[in-house]
């Protein structure tokens, strides 16, 4: 409440995608928590999963809710049921135009949003990076518009750098790497691990959305980031105070969840129940498994699926191997293993087909690695859970993530992809993959690794704690928006 007696209340509307909504359902909790309205914002399809989230947050006595606006699937060409990007990615035809095809549909949610707005006189709009026209939306209205960003400010930073200084168009090929231009620490990429519209000065539909998004976040009332400043503070400062941004880390959002249920119910429904799934990782020992999981959006094909399983064999590690299959090819799903790979593993591995309770994975003494697409939240999730990582980018700002993982952070090893292919990503070997995954686990520098990663995730929970670093953050942020002379 504010002195007047008003309860502030805020929409948060993600972008529908599992990376984009479970970070931004969480951040929704943690207003909540701060004693704000929080209504959230999604489409009739996807409301069911954030509604036992919900459910369980209004046990704890908190104002949180949930608005839906109808999708408009069909009208943009897309099929029908097709309100999240899931239901584009998990099919083995999914491809990056089809993901374009459903941004330009949710640029059509513009009007009902405002009608919306209309009705409820929110006091504030959180809405994602992807929907730029939310500024707009919310000025019309009078009322201030936050981005959230999923991503680290490192990533940040390196598009920034990227955007004002084109370091990328000063090498003569796309192998040759460029060093990133002001940002803190000497970061070498290279324009393969750039999407198309980076690499040259090409206008592509990607180009032209990221200049949409600089633009609406100039307007805009600043950015929320799901990040805390310990794990990265050069780039946090370069944002902030060189780039002159206004800018909130607020994570790590994942540490609201406290319950065993709320750590396991985060997106889709699990495919493992929460005490088969502990029954098993409480059978290991410490630091003995290795948790392979590529996100809610990469999807490879059998024969890279293939290769993974070879590593896995190979490596003689102990291992629980998330495997997202396109839906069409369940019958014979077999194909994407070597044959008898799970009788000859017995008990040394576990195979979750579908979705996994990640963080509750992650939170187990057991896991002693995560081989990762270096998606940002699977990469705090992991660090939050003071574990190392095998770094595997795909596309989006995986690349940049890795380099935060491997090179700032130390707290990764590399298979070696080097160009950013979406969404079924660059072919890797199963040779580099077993050398990577035997370095994380069990080489002389593991325990080293391990060591570093552990005592950023002790950071992280002291930045969530009353009076460390995430937990003022926020609450600089809910007093400045109670702040009616700060609002646009
Ligand atoms: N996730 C999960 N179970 C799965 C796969 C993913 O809970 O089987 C969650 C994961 O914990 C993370 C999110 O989905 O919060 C994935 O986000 P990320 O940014 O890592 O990758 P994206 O899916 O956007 O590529």
């Amino acid at each position: 409440m504010d002195s007047s007696g008003h309860q502030l209340h805020i929409f948060v509307f993600p972008y529908m995608a599992h990376g984009h909504m479970i970070p931004t359902v969480d951040l929704a909790k943690l207003f909540a928590l701060r004693g704000l309205k929080a209504t959230i914002i999604t489409t009739p399809l996807n409301a069911p999963l954030i509604s036992k989230t919900i459910r369980r947050t209004k046990g704890l006595g908190v104002d949180i809710d949930i608005r839906t606006l109808k999708f408009p699937s069909v009208e943009a060409g897309l099929p029908e049921g097709c309100e999240n990007v899931d239901s584009i990615t998990s099919h083995d035809n999914g491809s990056f135009e089809l993901i374009f095809r459903f941004n330009k549909a949710t640029t059509m949610l513009q009007e009902p949003l405002e009608m919306l707005l209309q009705e409820c006189q929110p006091d504030c709009l959180v809405a994602d990076l992807l929907f730029p026209w939310a500024t707009d939306a919310a000025a019309k209205f009078g009322i201030p518009r936050l981005v959230f960003k999923g991503t680290c400010f490192f990533s940040l930073c390196t598009l920034e750098c990227i955007r004002l200084y084109e370091p990328q168009k000063k090498v003569s090929s796309d192998s040759e790497p460029f060093v990133l231009t002001n940002v803190p620490g000497e970061i070498k990429l290279t324009r393969k691990q750039l999407p198309d519209g980076l690499r040259q000065d090409f206008d592509t539909d990607y180009s032209k959305l990221m200049s949409e998004i600089v633009e609406s976040e100039l307007k805009s009332f600043g950015i929320v980031v799901n990040s805390f400043y310990e794990v990265e503070p050069a780039y946090v400062d370069y944002y902030r105070k060189v780039l002159g941004r206004r800018a909130w880390p607020i994570g790590p959002v994942s540490l609201c969840n406290r319950g065993i249920e709320d750590k396991a119910q985060r997106g889709n429904e699990a495919s493992i129940s929460e005490n088969e799934c502990l029954k098993w990782l409480d059978s290991k020992k410490p630091n003995s498994v290795i948790y392979i999981c590529f996100g809610s959006m990469v999807n490879f094909n059998a024969s890279q699926l293939i290769e993974i399983a070879r590593a896995l064999e190979a490596s003689k590690q102990e291992f629980i191997w998330v495997v997202r299959r396109d839906k069409k090819n369940q019958e014979d799903e077999e194909d994407w293993l070597p044959k008898g790979f799970e009788e000859r593993m017995g008990g040394t591995g576990l195979i979750i087909r579908g979705w996994a309770p990640q963080v509750l994975i992650l939170d187990h003494e057991a896991i002693g690695g995560f081989l990762t697409h270096c998606g940002w939240g699977s990469v705090l999730e992991a660090i939050t859970s003071g574990k190392p990582m095998v770094t595997w980018p795909v596309f989006a700002d995986h690349f940049y993530n890795e380099k935060l993982v491997s090179e700032v952070l130390q707290i990764g090893i590399g298979v070696g992809v080097k160009e950013w292919v979406a969404v079924h990503g660059e072919h890797v070997k199963s040779e580099a993959i077993e050398t990577a995954i035997t370095e994380v686990m069990v080489s002389g520098q593991a325990e080293e690794m391990r060591r570093r990663a552990r005592k950023l995730g002790e950071m992280a929970r002291k930045a969530v704690e009353e009076g460390g670093s995430t937990y003022s953050n926020l609450n600089d942020l809910v007093e400045e928006l109670r702040t009616p002379r700060h609002r646009p």
